[in-house]
């Protein structure tokens, strides 16, 4: 199976490289199209300035108007990974569905290795460390 990478951030929901353990995951979701007018790509709305609102809660068709809640969307999307094991070194590539769920409050994408059956585990990235990263931005 060869996965096809995406060419720009724009055609994704989700892009994240991450390093686990010796091990390491890329996984990335693509936009689909709207399931109920099939023409375009479902996205964030926009506000009255053009701008996409990042933090909406759900996403709609630029078509037709439909709104689909973000966790619903999303959760029919497809992940494609290409990982490392960590647990036996086994480099591969899958899709799962982007069902993320939520281990000890931490939220996370959890697929198994072909090889050895490892769960290998893509947790969101922490609020802290992404706000450590800003601040050091400015
Ligand atoms: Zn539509
Ligand atoms: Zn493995």
């Amino acid at each position: 199976m060869a996965l096809k990478f995406p060419e720009s951030a724009d055609e994704c929901v989700y892009f994240t490289r991450r390093a686990i353990g010796t091990g390491h995951a890329t996984v990335w979701v693509y936009r689909e199209k709207c399931p109920k007018c099939k023409k375009s790509l479902m996205g964030k709305p926009r506000g009255d300035d053009g701008s996409i609102k990042i933090r909406a809660k759900e996403y709609v068709c630029p078509d037709c108007n439909n709104t689909i809640e973000k966790k619903e969307y999303e959760e029919s999307l497809t992940a494609n990974i290409q990982y490392t094991c960590p647990s036996c070194g086994n480099t591969g590539e899958k899709q799962v569905p982007y069902k993320r769920k939520k281990v000890k409050g931490i939220e996370m994408l959890q697929f198994t290795c072909d090889k050895c059956n490892a769960k290998i585990d893509v947790t969101k990235k922490m609020k802290a460390k992404k706000e450590a990263a800003e601040q050091s931005k400015k």
